[in-house]
């Protein structure tokens, strides 16, 4: 499972050998560590305004050395000159009190508020700034862009100004190299910067739990949400369900919401019953053999976490399966097996959860979805049928849970290093795992850590959305 060719070029001559080559170079990513700096460096925050000023505040209060530069462009259409001081500010900093200039410590990250703008005149000042300030980005830094959802409802300059910010996200993320990566906020109308899902994004965006989401949005819909007492145990006195939790993923998504302060049910097939002990035991959770199929696995789930914990908080469907062949090839069977375990148990269950009455307010789905459901498959008509459907399950599902405070969101990831595609052979391997902007495959714990934010209270305010963790697969949207 090993991605030994990054092993090779990060250190030594190999590092040396691929830059004469011109071969890929990917780099080791920064991963979440419980106490460590949430960025590798200070945060240069571009814009002015409200927003602007209330990221500013958040970010500090993270521990984190904020520089600030209004991004403003001058009359001459031009815009002010980077450099400058490299000092904090506190105010909403003079034009050119920005970038570090050379000798101060390398930016952990740039944040771009964008909140504010109407016209698509009105990006040149921040984005130019930010584009300034690309080269003294340490590795593995972050950019997020804050900035509003368009909407059909908006004059079009307006809808134009919002959705360029989505198309120059997606660009420079393509261009940011040292595992930086790039992603966005989107903030629906009427909902500010400093709501908690918005900074809880930002929060999980800049830190190294998002180390392999790359060029990607989030959408914050509500000023719903509550940011954790503690950040290192944000999911302290939950409890929750995983599906398919004896290997692979599932298994990397139980330890990591354990990790976070959950409760965890650890659910699979009673034919992986002994590695299921072992990852209840690892947890200290408990375990339940189940085939998510049956008809009454819903009613069974919910018994198990209410009589064996006392409470059900967040059930997360990962449990998935492939019977890859090409259409003119497939048969009932294999079409069926992977509808019927990937989307239909997982509406079955949700329809007899939520009409169980026993649910808390503010419950959590979260759906292990694939990019093969966004970009298609070949030899996968079955496969992206089941994921695609789960997107869109999630999506009406979202509207169902709103009233009573709950989500429903999806995770879908590109290459994972996992049993599943170490089988891959080797080319073909070799190629799928570097056709993404950051040059390799994921590992399980990117996506639960993406998973964990969505089952997180900060997320309380995000339904309804796909986060793809495929560090910018160069296939798809
Ligand atoms: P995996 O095969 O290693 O693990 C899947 C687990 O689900 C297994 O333990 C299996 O026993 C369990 N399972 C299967 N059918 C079940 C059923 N009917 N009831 C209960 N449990 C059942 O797969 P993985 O790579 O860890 O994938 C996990 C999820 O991630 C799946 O939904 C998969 O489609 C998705 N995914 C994986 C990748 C990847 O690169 N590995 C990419 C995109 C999406």
């Amino acid at each position: 499972m090993a991605d030994k060719y990054t092993d090779f070029v990060s250190r030594g001559w190999g590092r040396d050998l691929a830059k004469r080559l011109g071969l890929p170079q990917p780099v080791r990513l920064r991963r979440y560590e419980p106490g460590a700096p949430l960025v590798p460096g200070p945060v240069l925050l571009i814009g002015t305004g409200p927003g602007a000023d209330s990221l500013e505040t958040a970010l500090k209060g993270w521990d984190v050395e904020v520089l600030r530069d209004p991004g403003i462009a001058t009359a001459a259409g031009g815009t002010h000159d980077a450099g400058g001081s490299a000092s904090s500010s506190a105010s909403p900093a003079a034009p050119g009190a920005n970038a570090p200039t050379g000798g101060t410590a390398k930016l952990g990250g740039i944040v771009l508020a964008l909140d504010s703008i109407t016209r698509p005149e009105d990006l040149a000042g921040p984005v130019l700034a930010a584009g300034r300030a690309l080269r003294s980005l340490a590795p593995n830094a972050r950019v997020v862009t804050v900035s509003r959802r368009s909407s059909t409802a908006d004059e079009p300059a307006l809808a134009a100004a919002r959705a360029g910010v989505e198309g120059i996200l997606r660009s420079l993320a393509k261009e940011l190299r040292s595992g930086a990566t790039g992603n966005g906020i989107l903030l629906a109308e009427g909902v500010s910067a400093e709501v908690p899902s918005a900074l809880g994004a930002l929060r999980f965006l800049l830190s190294g739990r998002s180390a392999f989401v790359d060029g990607q949005f989030l959408t914050v819909g509500t000023a719903k949400g509550e940011l954790p007492a503690d950040p290192d145990k944000p999911l302290a006195g939950k409890v929750a369900v995983v599906t398919g939790a004896a290997r692979g993923i599932g298994a990397a998504i139980a330890r990591t919401l354990a990790r976070d302060g959950a409760k965890l049910v650890v659910v699979d097939v009673p034919a992986a019953g002994d590695s299921l002990a072992k990852v209840a035991n690892e947890v200290r959770g408990t375990a339940l053999q189940l085939d998510i199929t049956k008809p009454d696995a819903g009613e069974r789930i919910l018994e198990h976490a209410l009589s064996r914990h006392g409470a059900f908080d967040i059930l997360v469907h990962n449990a998935g399966i492939t019977r890859d062949k090409l259409l003119a090839n497939m048969d009932a069977a294999k079409w069926d097996a992977v509808i019927a375990v990937n989307i239909a148990a997982q509406l079955r269950i949700n329809d007899a959860l939520m009409g169980s009455g026993r649910l808390p307010d503010g419950f959590r789905i979260v759906s292990v979805a694939s990019t093969s459901g966004i970009a298609g498959n070949r030899g996968q008509t079955n496969y992206a049928a089941s994921k695609a459907g789960v997107m869109g399950m999630v999506r009406s599902t979202a509207a169902r849970l709103a009233a009573t405070g709950g989500t429903a969101n999806a995770v879908a990831p590109g290459f994972i290093e996992t049993e599943m595609t170490a089988k891959i052979p080797f080319a073909t391997r070799e190629v799928a795992r570097r056709l993404n902007s950051l040059q390799q495959g994921g590992l399980p714990l990117d996506v639960a850590e993406a998973i964990g934010f969505f089952a997180s209270d900060a997320a309380g305010g995000i339904s309804g959305n796909v986060l793809r963790v495929c560090g910018q697969n160069l296939v798809g949207q």
